[in-house]
């Protein structure tokens, strides 16, 4: 779906806006996954402080699966109306040829962030799951968890440190 012009169409050196906002239930409802200026701050502020640093540290271009997220597209997906991801303040990622496990104690080493969420990891596959990560421009509590099918758990996945990339 096109954005319209007054949009940016970079938001830092390596993002660009249509790969923070595309997706393809918006395409396939036909909704305008657009994101006001306000958001479009926030968005700025998640490429700049944490997906170029996570570039520039494992040398890989990433492919953001989900940024900012209109309220109903947010609600087609199921999520509740207060996600991150409405305010353009998240994003969901992975990086190719590196562990969701790998990835998320290096975030969590290294970047500010509000809340860092390891999405439905499993001990046998470094692969499975996702990272989800969101900053705000205020106070950010630099928060673990990690989601499983049965609810959230506070801290990083606990095998973590054995799994393998
Ligand atoms: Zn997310």
């Amino acid at each position: 779906m096109r954005l319209p012009d007054n949009l940016p169409h970079r938001l830092s050196d390596h993002f660009h806006l249509y790969e923070l906002t595309r997706s393809q239930l918006a395409a396939r409802h036909a909704i305008p996954n657009h994101p006001n200026a306000k958001q479009v701050a926030a968005l700025r502020l998640l490429c700049r402080n944490v997906l170029e640093p996570v570039r520039r540290h494992f040398k890989i271009p990433i492919v953001p699966s989900s940024g900012f997220r209109c309220l109903p597209l947010n609600r087609l997906l199921g999520s509740s109306d207060s996600s991150s991801h409405c305010r353009g303040e998240a994003v969901d990622f992975e990086v190719i040829g590196v562990s969701n496990a790998a990835l998320s104690e290096w975030i969590a080493s290294n970047l500010e962030f509000d809340q860092l969420i390891v999405e439905y990891p499993q001990a046998e596959n470094g692969n499975a799951g996702w990272v989800h990560v969101s900053i705000k421009a205020g106070e950010n509590r630099n928060q673990c968890l990690t989601r499983h099918a049965y609810g959230y758990v506070h801290g990083l996945p606990v095998f973590s440190k054995r799994s393998k990339p």
